[in-house]
């Protein structure tokens, strides 16, 4: 699955139109395969731009890769070995149709090869659009941060790992201070518009390996690995501060300053994750019982 490390993580509201377009061009490939089956066993021509050696630039479903695929998912491992294979399975189907051509019978590994080509082919596009829509259905569609699923998947990754190094990881919840009064006060479109300001300020601030959740309404869960208790209890005083400063634009054109609390401890390797949570979760409604806009560690 997609890690949901801060690099990776970027809101995805046109990812829903890009999985209908590839579900489309998917179904324009099964038209070719279906057109060009039907010229080989009807004895019909086939088109004359399947003979060309461009032949999956020229198909529609090359089109749609050359044109809105690749604008979107240029940096997509499995998207580039599409290519490779949309490339490898019109240049089999070229040997068959010379061969048709030529008023020559089929080859039958000719054949065998051809349709292995545009099996796998096939196989390998539904591979990369279950990817993608794993990766929507991780993805927090307000803030663009990771999920729940997300981050139980992460967190599952991480207490492994600290476990496996003894490279300890350290969790983090923070909870924003009186943000009812801000939907009171300003409506909820800039409670909305603040909720997608903090955490990209979050996302901004925090290191490439570390991880952002939203863990529900306003309250978010950081995942710091390879820390110790006494680093991120620092870093996330400096996050808090930081916070305390930034200037959140309201749907009116003001701006607006929150401040959040933060209960932070281990993600303890011996316990279940749903402990080491609960554990962070009891410091930060420390930090809410000792005035708000600080940091409380778990012990
Ligand atoms: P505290 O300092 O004790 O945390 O006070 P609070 O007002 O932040 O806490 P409370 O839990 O009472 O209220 C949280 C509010 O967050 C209530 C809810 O309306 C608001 N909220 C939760 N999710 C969203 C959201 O997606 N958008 C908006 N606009 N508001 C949200
Ligand atoms: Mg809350
Ligand atoms: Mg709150």
């Amino acid at each position: 699955m997609e890690r949901f490390s801060i690099e990776s993580v970027q809101i995805t509201s046109q990812s829903f139109t890009a999985l209908e377009n590839l579900n489309v061009a998917m179904g324009h490939h099964a038209n070719w395969l279906k057109d060009f089956i039907r010229g080989l066993l009807c004895n019909e021509d086939h088109h004359e731009r399947d003979l060309d050696e461009n032949a999956h630039h020229l198909c529609q479903f090359g089109q749609w890769y050359d044109g809105d695929g690749r604008l979107l998912f240029r940096n997509e491992p499995l998207f580039e070995d599409l290519e490779d294979r949309h490339k490898t399975m019109h240049d089999a189907a070229r040997v068959l149709m010379r061969a048709h051509r030529a008023g020559q019978p089929v080859n039958p590994q000719d054949y065998d090869r051809f349709m292995d080509l545009a099996i796998n082919f096939q196989m390998e596009a539904r591979q990369f659009q279950y990817t993608l829509l794993q990766r929507v259905c991780a993805i927090d569609q307000l803030t663009g941060t990771g999920n729940r699923y997300a981050m139980f998947h992460r967190l599952i990754e991480e207490k492994e790992r600290a476990g496996r190094t003894e490279h300890p990881c350290v969790i983090a919840l923070m909870d924003l201070d009186r943000f009812k009064q801000v939907n009171d006060e300003h409506g909820h479109i800039t409670g909305d518009l603040a909720l997608k300001s903090v955490s990209d300020f979050l996302v901004r601030s925090l290191r490439k390996y570390d991880s952002i959740f939203r863990f529900g309404g306003e309250e978010f869960l950081i995942c710091l690995p390879n820390t110790d208790l006494k680093t991120a209890e620092k870093r996330l005083n400096h996050l808090r501060e930081g916070l305390a400063e930034l200037d959140i634009p309201t749907s009116n054109g003001q701006t607006i300053r929150m401040t959040g609390s933060f209960g932070v401890g281990y993600l303890r390797s011996g316990f279940p994750i749903q402990d080491s949570i609960q554990h962070v979760d009891e410091a930060l409604y420390k930090a809410k019982e000792n005035g708000r806009n600080r940091v409380e560690v778990a012990l």
